[in-house]
Protein backbone atom coordinates (compact mmCIF):
# COMPACT_ATOMS: atom_id res chain seq x y z
CA UNK A 1 0.00 0.00 0.00
CA UNK A 2 1.61 3.75 -1.06
CA UNK A 3 1.19 6.42 1.77
CA UNK A 4 -1.09 8.50 -0.58
CA UNK A 5 -3.45 5.02 0.21
CA UNK A 6 -3.10 5.77 4.37
CA UNK A 7 -6.24 7.88 6.00
CA UNK A 8 -5.02 11.16 6.93
CA UNK A 9 -4.82 10.11 10.85
CA UNK A 10 -2.73 7.17 9.60
CA UNK A 11 -0.43 9.28 7.65
CA UNK A 12 0.29 12.26 9.86
CA UNK A 13 2.86 10.95 12.92
CA UNK A 14 3.47 7.97 14.63
CA UNK A 15 2.21 7.91 18.52
CA UNK A 16 2.88 5.82 21.10
CA UNK A 17 -0.52 3.55 22.11
CA UNK A 18 -2.05 4.40 25.26
CA UNK A 19 -4.49 2.52 27.37
CA UNK A 20 -7.09 4.35 28.65
CA UNK A 21 -10.66 3.47 31.09
CA UNK A 22 -13.53 4.95 29.51
CA UNK A 23 -16.98 4.99 31.39
CA UNK A 24 -19.55 4.35 28.47
CA UNK A 25 -23.14 3.89 29.57
CA UNK A 26 -23.37 5.34 32.85
CA UNK A 27 -24.53 9.26 34.12
CA UNK A 28 -21.55 11.08 32.55
CA UNK A 29 -20.73 14.76 32.70
CA UNK A 30 -20.76 14.90 28.81
CA UNK A 31 -24.13 16.59 29.01
CA UNK A 32 -26.20 13.98 27.02
CA UNK A 33 -24.29 12.68 24.39
CA UNK A 34 -22.28 9.51 25.49
CA UNK A 35 -18.66 10.30 25.52
CA UNK A 36 -18.05 7.73 22.67
CA UNK A 37 -20.08 10.05 19.88
CA UNK A 38 -19.67 13.81 19.26
CA UNK A 39 -22.21 15.48 17.70
CA UNK A 40 -21.24 16.16 13.56
CA UNK A 41 -22.05 19.07 12.27
CA UNK A 42 -21.18 19.47 8.51
CA UNK A 43 -23.32 22.44 7.54
CA UNK A 44 -24.68 25.66 9.00
CA UNK A 45 -27.80 27.24 7.88
CA UNK A 46 -27.61 24.73 4.71
CA UNK A 47 -24.22 25.62 3.82
CA UNK A 48 -21.18 22.97 4.04
CA UNK A 49 -18.63 23.98 6.82
CA UNK A 50 -16.14 23.23 4.00
CA UNK A 51 -16.88 24.98 1.55
CA UNK A 52 -17.18 27.99 3.93
CA UNK A 53 -13.60 27.58 4.98
CA UNK A 54 -12.38 27.01 1.52
CA UNK A 55 -14.08 30.54 -0.18
CA UNK A 56 -13.42 32.35 3.71
CA UNK A 57 -10.81 30.88 5.89
CA UNK A 58 -10.36 29.43 9.38
CA UNK A 59 -11.55 30.19 11.97
CA UNK A 60 -14.73 32.05 10.69
CA UNK A 61 -17.82 33.39 12.43
CA UNK A 62 -20.99 32.57 10.76
CA UNK A 63 -24.07 33.63 11.21
CA UNK A 64 -27.98 32.77 9.96
CA UNK A 65 -30.00 35.38 9.24
CA UNK A 66 -32.78 33.12 9.33
CA UNK A 67 -32.67 31.93 12.89
CA UNK A 68 -31.82 35.91 14.00
CA UNK A 69 -34.81 36.73 12.78
CA UNK A 70 -36.83 34.04 13.91
CA UNK A 71 -35.25 34.71 17.04
CA UNK A 72 -36.96 38.34 17.21
CA UNK A 73 -40.24 37.47 16.07
CA UNK A 74 -40.40 34.53 18.43
CA UNK A 75 -39.62 37.21 21.23
CA UNK A 76 -41.78 39.89 19.84
CA UNK A 77 -44.59 37.68 19.44
CA UNK A 78 -44.87 36.06 23.01
CA UNK A 79 -44.87 39.54 24.35
CA UNK A 80 -47.21 41.57 22.20
CA UNK A 81 -50.04 38.20 22.29
CA UNK A 82 -49.80 39.43 25.98
CA UNK A 83 -49.51 42.72 26.37
CA UNK A 84 -50.89 45.27 23.97
CA UNK A 85 -47.74 47.76 24.17
CA UNK A 86 -44.45 46.85 23.75
CA UNK A 87 -41.52 47.93 22.44
CA UNK A 88 -38.23 45.75 21.75
CA UNK A 89 -34.98 47.23 22.23
CA UNK A 90 -32.13 45.76 20.87
CA UNK A 91 -28.67 45.76 23.25
CA UNK A 92 -25.78 46.90 20.83
CA UNK A 93 -23.08 45.80 23.30
CA UNK A 94 -24.13 42.04 22.83
CA UNK A 95 -23.24 42.76 19.05
CA UNK A 96 -22.95 45.92 17.10
CA UNK A 97 -21.86 44.07 13.58
CA UNK A 98 -23.75 47.01 11.40
CA UNK A 99 -25.44 43.93 9.60
CA UNK A 100 -26.91 41.96 12.70
CA UNK A 101 -28.25 45.59 13.91
CA UNK A 102 -29.59 46.54 10.70
CA UNK A 103 -31.43 42.94 10.21
CA UNK A 104 -32.93 43.89 14.11
CA UNK A 105 -33.79 47.23 12.95
CA UNK A 106 -35.77 45.53 9.66
CA UNK A 107 -37.47 43.46 12.36
CA UNK A 108 -38.73 46.54 14.27
CA UNK A 109 -36.27 46.58 17.14
CA UNK A 110 -35.09 50.09 18.44
CA UNK A 111 -31.49 50.70 19.60
CA UNK A 112 -30.65 50.68 23.32
CA UNK A 113 -27.50 52.04 23.34
CA UNK A 114 -24.85 52.37 26.52
CA UNK A 115 -21.98 54.37 25.02
CA UNK A 116 -21.06 57.66 22.93
CA UNK A 117 -19.45 54.71 20.45
CA UNK A 118 -22.61 52.76 20.41
CA UNK A 119 -24.35 56.23 19.96
CA UNK A 120 -22.18 57.07 16.97
CA UNK A 121 -22.38 53.55 15.32
CA UNK A 122 -26.82 53.40 15.51
CA UNK A 123 -26.80 57.31 13.86
CA UNK A 124 -24.18 55.86 11.20
CA UNK A 125 -26.42 53.26 10.60
CA UNK A 126 -28.99 55.51 9.78
CA UNK A 127 -31.27 55.20 13.41
CA UNK A 128 -33.48 58.10 14.31
CA UNK A 129 -32.98 59.62 17.97
CA UNK A 130 -36.48 58.63 18.60
CA UNK A 131 -35.73 54.77 18.30
CA UNK A 132 -33.08 55.13 20.44
CA UNK A 133 -32.54 54.45 24.08
CA UNK A 134 -29.53 56.09 26.09
CA UNK A 135 -28.61 53.70 29.44
CA UNK A 136 -25.28 53.26 31.03
CA UNK A 137 -23.39 54.58 33.50
CA UNK A 138 -20.84 57.00 31.27
CA UNK A 139 -22.76 58.93 28.94
CA UNK A 140 -20.62 62.11 28.43
CA UNK A 141 -21.74 65.34 28.35
CA UNK A 142 -21.54 66.20 24.55
CA UNK A 143 -23.38 63.06 24.17
CA UNK A 144 -26.38 63.72 26.41
CA UNK A 145 -26.85 67.02 24.80
CA UNK A 146 -26.81 65.46 21.30
CA UNK A 147 -29.18 62.80 22.46
CA UNK A 148 -31.91 65.60 24.31
CA UNK A 149 -31.61 67.09 20.79
CA UNK A 150 -32.44 64.03 18.74
CA UNK A 151 -35.48 63.19 20.78
CA UNK A 152 -33.49 59.70 22.33
CA UNK A 153 -35.23 58.20 25.60
CA UNK A 154 -32.64 58.82 28.48
CA UNK A 155 -32.55 56.41 31.45
CA UNK A 156 -30.31 58.07 34.33
CA UNK A 157 -28.06 56.24 36.11
CA UNK A 158 -26.32 58.59 39.01
CA UNK A 159 -26.71 62.06 40.55
CA UNK A 160 -24.02 63.70 38.44
CA UNK A 161 -25.91 62.80 35.26
CA UNK A 162 -29.13 64.74 36.29
CA UNK A 163 -26.88 67.34 37.59
CA UNK A 164 -25.54 67.82 33.19
CA UNK A 165 -29.20 67.23 32.09
CA UNK A 166 -30.88 70.15 34.48
CA UNK A 167 -27.98 72.04 33.09
CA UNK A 168 -28.81 71.35 29.73
CA UNK A 169 -32.22 71.73 30.02
CA UNK A 170 -31.22 75.28 30.96
CA UNK A 171 -28.79 75.55 28.49
CA UNK A 172 -31.88 74.57 25.36
CA UNK A 173 -34.71 75.95 27.79
CA UNK A 174 -36.92 73.14 27.92
CA UNK A 175 -37.78 70.66 30.40
CA UNK A 176 -36.43 67.03 29.20
CA UNK A 177 -38.25 64.16 29.91
CA UNK A 178 -36.39 61.28 31.73
CA UNK A 179 -36.43 57.61 32.92
CA UNK A 180 -34.38 56.43 35.64
CA UNK A 181 -32.72 53.29 36.08
CA UNK A 182 -33.33 51.41 39.23
CA UNK A 183 -31.63 48.34 41.05
CA UNK A 184 -33.88 46.47 42.66
CA UNK A 185 -33.76 42.87 44.70
CA UNK A 186 -35.74 40.88 42.13
CA UNK A 187 -34.61 37.98 44.51
CA UNK A 188 -31.71 36.67 42.47
CA UNK A 189 -28.39 36.26 42.92
CA UNK A 190 -25.73 38.51 42.00
CA UNK A 191 -28.15 40.81 43.20
CA UNK A 192 -26.83 44.00 41.10
CA UNK A 193 -26.86 47.17 42.72
CA UNK A 194 -24.07 49.22 40.63
CA UNK A 195 -26.46 50.47 37.69
CA UNK A 196 -28.97 53.32 38.61
CA UNK A 197 -30.62 54.71 41.90
CA UNK A 198 -31.68 51.67 44.68
CA UNK A 199 -35.30 50.97 45.39
CA UNK A 200 -35.35 49.42 48.41
CA UNK A 201 -33.15 51.94 50.52
CA UNK A 202 -34.80 54.57 49.32
CA UNK A 203 -32.61 55.90 47.28
CA UNK A 204 -34.79 55.68 44.14
CA UNK A 205 -36.94 58.07 45.67
CA UNK A 206 -34.77 60.44 46.87
CA UNK A 207 -33.48 60.97 43.30
CA UNK A 208 -36.93 61.41 42.10
CA UNK A 209 -37.63 64.64 45.18
CA UNK A 210 -34.21 65.80 43.85
CA UNK A 211 -35.22 66.29 40.08
CA UNK A 212 -38.61 67.50 41.66
CA UNK A 213 -36.54 70.00 43.46
CA UNK A 214 -34.57 70.99 40.14
CA UNK A 215 -37.78 71.53 38.47
CA UNK A 216 -35.96 71.09 34.81
CA UNK A 217 -36.34 67.16 34.40
CA UNK A 218 -39.59 65.49 34.32
CA UNK A 219 -39.77 61.58 34.87
CA UNK A 220 -41.88 59.89 32.28
CA UNK A 221 -39.71 56.29 32.50
CA UNK A 222 -38.79 53.69 34.65
CA UNK A 223 -36.01 51.25 33.47
CA UNK A 224 -34.12 48.41 35.46
CA UNK A 225 -31.63 45.74 34.29
CA UNK A 226 -31.71 42.93 37.25
CA UNK A 227 -28.97 40.80 35.63
CA UNK A 228 -27.78 38.76 33.04
CA UNK A 229 -28.72 34.79 31.94
CA UNK A 230 -31.67 34.62 34.65
CA UNK A 231 -33.26 31.56 34.63
CA UNK A 232 -35.90 32.44 37.32
CA UNK A 233 -38.82 34.13 34.52
CA UNK A 234 -40.43 35.06 38.49
CA UNK A 235 -37.71 37.52 39.13
CA UNK A 236 -39.14 39.68 36.17
CA UNK A 237 -42.53 39.74 37.91
CA UNK A 238 -41.11 40.76 41.28
CA UNK A 239 -39.29 43.24 39.13
CA UNK A 240 -42.28 44.53 37.69
CA UNK A 241 -44.22 44.44 40.55
CA UNK A 242 -41.96 46.84 42.31
CA UNK A 243 -41.45 48.98 39.51
CA UNK A 244 -45.33 49.74 39.07
CA UNK A 245 -45.85 50.27 42.38
CA UNK A 246 -43.13 52.75 42.26
CA UNK A 247 -43.78 54.57 39.27
CA UNK A 248 -47.13 55.14 41.26
CA UNK A 249 -46.08 56.02 43.91
CA UNK A 250 -44.09 58.86 41.94
CA UNK A 251 -47.39 59.64 40.44
CA UNK A 252 -49.54 60.24 43.64
CA UNK A 253 -46.49 62.64 44.85
CA UNK A 254 -46.14 64.79 41.59
CA UNK A 255 -48.45 63.76 39.39
CA UNK A 256 -45.97 61.99 36.32
CA UNK A 257 -47.87 59.14 34.71
CA UNK A 258 -45.37 56.61 33.68
CA UNK A 259 -45.60 56.34 30.04
CA UNK A 260 -43.05 53.36 29.63
CA UNK A 261 -41.79 50.44 32.02
CA UNK A 262 -38.42 49.02 30.72
CA UNK A 263 -37.35 46.13 32.70
CA UNK A 264 -34.20 45.36 30.57
CA UNK A 265 -32.31 42.24 29.41
CA UNK A 266 -31.54 38.85 30.91
CA UNK A 267 -32.94 36.30 29.18
CA UNK A 268 -30.82 33.45 28.80
CA UNK A 269 -30.07 31.55 25.72
CA UNK A 270 -29.69 28.28 24.87
CA UNK A 271 -25.64 28.05 26.02
CA UNK A 272 -24.92 26.33 29.18
CA UNK A 273 -22.99 28.05 31.68
CA UNK A 274 -20.20 26.50 33.04
CA UNK A 275 -21.00 24.06 36.25
CA UNK A 276 -23.88 22.71 34.52
CA UNK A 277 -23.80 19.61 33.23
CA UNK A 278 -27.49 19.00 31.69
CA UNK A 279 -28.80 19.96 28.04
CA UNK A 280 -29.61 23.36 27.74
CA UNK A 281 -33.10 22.67 26.79
CA UNK A 282 -33.54 21.11 29.49
CA UNK A 283 -32.59 23.98 31.74
CA UNK A 284 -33.37 27.57 29.96
CA UNK A 285 -37.29 28.40 30.63
CA UNK A 286 -39.08 28.96 27.37
CA UNK A 287 -39.68 32.77 26.30
CA UNK A 288 -43.16 32.32 26.77
CA UNK A 289 -43.07 31.59 30.12
CA UNK A 290 -40.59 34.79 30.84
CA UNK A 291 -43.70 36.88 28.82
CA UNK A 292 -45.96 34.80 30.77
CA UNK A 293 -44.60 36.15 34.35
CA UNK A 294 -43.62 39.87 33.03
CA UNK A 295 -47.52 40.26 31.44
CA UNK A 296 -49.15 38.83 34.57
CA UNK A 297 -47.03 40.85 36.57
CA UNK A 298 -48.06 43.67 34.78
CA UNK A 299 -52.37 43.22 34.60
CA UNK A 300 -51.60 42.22 38.29
CA UNK A 301 -50.57 45.26 38.94
CA UNK A 302 -51.70 48.41 36.78
CA UNK A 303 -54.67 50.01 36.98
CA UNK A 304 -57.45 49.71 35.20
CA UNK A 305 -56.78 51.84 31.83
CA UNK A 306 -53.20 52.59 32.48
CA UNK A 307 -51.35 50.84 29.58
CA UNK A 308 -47.57 51.93 29.72
CA UNK A 309 -45.34 51.04 27.12
CA UNK A 310 -43.27 47.62 28.04
CA UNK A 311 -39.87 48.09 26.88
CA UNK A 312 -37.65 44.90 26.78
CA UNK A 313 -33.76 44.73 25.89
CA UNK A 314 -32.87 41.46 25.32
CA UNK A 315 -29.60 40.91 23.63
CA UNK A 316 -28.26 37.37 24.64
CA UNK A 317 -30.96 35.23 23.88
CA UNK A 318 -31.77 36.98 20.64
CA UNK A 319 -28.51 36.38 18.94
CA UNK A 320 -26.57 33.70 20.49
CA UNK A 321 -28.11 31.01 18.91
CA UNK A 322 -27.82 33.10 15.57
CA UNK A 323 -23.74 32.94 15.59
CA UNK A 324 -21.30 29.87 14.95
CA UNK A 325 -17.89 29.68 15.31
CA UNK A 326 -15.86 27.39 12.60
CA UNK A 327 -12.52 26.62 14.04
CA UNK A 328 -9.87 24.24 12.55
CA UNK A 329 -7.22 21.76 14.48
CA UNK A 330 -3.45 22.93 13.66
CA UNK A 331 -2.10 20.64 16.26
CA UNK A 332 -2.52 17.46 18.46
CA UNK A 333 -0.51 16.55 21.43
CA UNK A 334 -0.54 13.89 24.36
CA UNK A 335 -0.07 16.09 27.95
CA UNK A 336 2.35 14.28 30.36
CA UNK A 337 -0.07 12.92 31.84
CA UNK A 338 -1.64 11.19 28.87
CA UNK A 339 -4.50 13.97 28.21
CA UNK A 340 -5.38 14.35 24.37
CA UNK A 341 -4.56 17.82 23.78
CA UNK A 342 -5.29 20.08 20.41
CA UNK A 343 -4.76 23.24 19.28
CA UNK A 344 -6.77 25.03 17.50
CA UNK A 345 -6.91 28.31 15.63
CA UNK A 346 -9.62 30.04 17.80
CA UNK A 347 -9.22 30.59 21.33
CA UNK A 348 -10.09 33.48 23.77
CA UNK A 349 -9.24 36.19 22.02
CA UNK A 350 -12.60 35.10 19.65
CA UNK A 351 -14.79 33.30 21.87
CA UNK A 352 -14.28 35.70 25.02
CA UNK A 353 -17.31 34.16 26.78
CA UNK A 354 -15.16 30.74 26.81
CA UNK A 355 -14.83 32.13 30.57
CA UNK A 356 -17.92 31.56 31.75
CA UNK A 357 -19.88 28.99 29.04
CA UNK A 358 -19.20 25.26 28.19
CA UNK A 359 -19.97 25.65 24.45
CA UNK A 360 -21.58 22.76 22.28
CA UNK A 361 -18.61 21.80 20.34
CA UNK A 362 -19.69 19.78 17.31
CA UNK A 363 -17.36 17.81 14.47
CA UNK A 364 -17.44 19.66 11.34
CA UNK A 365 -16.70 16.46 9.82
CA UNK A 366 -17.21 12.79 11.07
CA UNK A 367 -14.34 11.54 12.13
CA UNK A 368 -13.88 7.36 13.22
CA UNK A 369 -12.85 6.51 16.18
CA UNK A 370 -13.89 6.21 20.17
CA UNK A 371 -13.93 9.18 21.83
CA UNK A 372 -11.59 10.50 25.01
CA UNK A 373 -11.63 13.49 27.37
CA UNK A 374 -9.07 16.01 25.57
CA UNK A 375 -8.59 19.77 25.91
CA UNK A 376 -8.93 22.18 23.45
CA UNK A 377 -6.33 25.00 23.76
CA UNK A 378 -6.92 28.02 21.90
CA UNK A 379 -3.60 29.78 19.00
CA UNK A 380 -2.06 32.18 21.99
CA UNK A 381 0.81 31.76 23.43
CA UNK A 382 -0.90 32.24 26.94
CA UNK A 383 -1.67 29.58 29.41
CA UNK A 384 -5.24 30.41 30.11
CA UNK A 385 -6.49 30.21 26.81
CA UNK A 386 -7.98 27.03 26.89
CA UNK A 387 -11.92 26.56 25.05
CA UNK A 388 -12.51 23.21 26.54
CA UNK A 389 -10.52 21.90 29.26
CA UNK A 390 -12.10 18.19 29.18
CA UNK A 391 -14.14 17.43 25.80
CA UNK A 392 -14.81 14.14 24.65
CA UNK A 393 -13.92 13.82 20.85
CA UNK A 394 -12.57 11.00 18.73
CA UNK A 395 -8.93 11.16 17.50
CA UNK A 396 -8.33 14.64 15.59
CA UNK A 397 -6.01 14.79 13.05
CA UNK A 398 -4.80 18.71 11.67
CA UNK A 399 -7.13 20.25 9.56
CA UNK A 400 -10.37 18.85 10.63
CA UNK A 401 -12.80 21.55 11.92
CA UNK A 402 -14.68 22.20 14.82
CA UNK A 403 -18.12 24.11 15.20
CA UNK A 404 -18.53 25.79 18.01
CA UNK A 405 -22.08 27.38 18.76
CA UNK A 406 -23.55 29.73 20.24
CA UNK A 407 -21.53 32.20 19.93
CA UNK A 408 -23.52 35.27 18.72
CA UNK A 409 -23.53 36.80 22.19
CA UNK A 410 -20.87 39.04 23.23
CA UNK A 411 -18.37 37.19 21.02
CA UNK A 412 -18.07 39.71 18.48
CA UNK A 413 -17.73 42.81 20.67
CA UNK A 414 -15.29 41.34 23.46
CA UNK A 415 -13.07 39.68 21.03
CA UNK A 416 -9.60 40.83 21.33
CA UNK A 417 -7.16 42.02 18.96
CA UNK A 418 -4.49 40.08 20.64
CA UNK A 419 -2.03 38.02 19.15
CA UNK A 420 -4.22 37.37 16.12
CA UNK A 421 -5.65 39.18 13.56
CA UNK A 422 -9.36 38.69 13.89
CA UNK A 423 -11.37 36.74 11.23
CA UNK A 424 -13.77 36.91 8.65
CA UNK A 425 -17.19 37.06 9.50
CA UNK A 426 -20.29 35.73 7.23
CA UNK A 427 -23.71 35.89 7.00
CA UNK A 428 -26.07 33.19 5.63
CA UNK A 429 -29.03 34.61 4.04
CA UNK A 430 -32.79 32.76 4.45
CA UNK A 431 -32.39 32.06 0.75
CA UNK A 432 -28.74 30.08 1.20
CA UNK A 433 -26.45 32.79 -0.28
CA UNK A 434 -23.60 33.81 1.72
CA UNK A 435 -22.33 37.11 2.25
CA UNK A 436 -19.25 38.78 3.96
CA UNK A 437 -20.19 41.02 6.78
CA UNK A 438 -16.59 41.57 8.63
CA UNK A 439 -13.85 41.32 6.33
CA UNK A 440 -10.70 39.74 8.34
CA UNK A 441 -8.00 42.16 9.45
CA UNK A 442 -4.39 42.80 8.31
CA UNK A 443 -1.81 44.58 9.55
CA UNK A 444 -3.56 48.36 8.42
CA UNK A 445 -6.01 47.77 10.60
CA UNK A 446 -4.36 47.64 14.01
CA UNK A 447 -1.21 49.98 12.63
CA UNK A 448 -3.53 52.51 11.06
CA UNK A 449 -2.98 54.96 14.59
CA UNK A 450 0.03 54.53 15.24
CA UNK A 451 2.60 56.62 15.01
CA UNK A 452 6.55 55.82 14.65
CA UNK A 453 8.84 58.59 15.31
CA UNK A 454 11.51 58.79 12.90
CA UNK A 455 14.16 58.85 15.56
CA UNK A 456 12.64 55.40 16.23
CA UNK A 457 13.35 53.96 12.67
CA UNK A 458 14.95 50.32 12.86
CA UNK A 459 18.50 50.25 11.31
CA UNK A 460 20.65 47.15 12.11
CA UNK A 461 20.10 44.22 14.26
CA UNK A 462 22.61 41.58 15.02
CA UNK A 463 21.32 37.96 13.89
CA UNK A 464 19.55 35.48 15.75
C1 LIG B 1 -26.40 44.45 28.35
C2 LIG B 1 -27.70 45.09 28.54
C3 LIG B 1 -28.87 44.50 28.01
C4 LIG B 1 -28.87 43.15 27.33
O1 LIG B 1 -28.59 42.15 28.24
P1 LIG B 1 -28.73 40.58 27.88
O2 LIG B 1 -28.42 39.90 29.16
O3 LIG B 1 -27.74 40.28 26.81
O4 LIG B 1 -30.12 40.35 27.41
C5 LIG B 1 -30.05 45.19 28.16
N1 LIG B 1 -30.11 46.38 28.82
C6 LIG B 1 -29.01 46.96 29.33
C7 LIG B 1 -29.13 48.26 30.03
C8 LIG B 1 -27.78 46.33 29.22
O5 LIG B 1 -26.70 46.91 29.75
Amino acid sequence: MSTAQYSKEQSEHYEKPMIRKLKSGLMNKFAGASPNQRKVKSEIAGVAVEDLVAKYGSPLFVYSERALRRKFCSMKQAFTTRYPNVTLGWSYKTNYLKSICAILHQEGAIAELVSKMEYDKAKALGVEGKNIILNGPHKPYATLEKAVRDGVTINVDHLDEIEDLEAIATQLGQTISVGIRLNLDAGIQPCWSRFGFNLESGQAMEAVHRIVTGGKLRINGLHSHIGTFIMEPEAYARQVEKMVQLGYEIESLYGWRMDYIDIGGGFPSRSRLKGTYHAAEVLTPAIDDYADAICDALWANLKSGHIPKLILESGRAVVDEAGSLITSVCGTKRLPDGTRAYVIDAGINLLFTSFWYNFDIALGQPVIGECEPSVLYGPMCMNIDVIAESIALPALSRGDRLVVSTVGAYNNTQWLQFIEYRPNVVLITESGDVELIREAEDLSDLERRERLPARLAITSLEPV
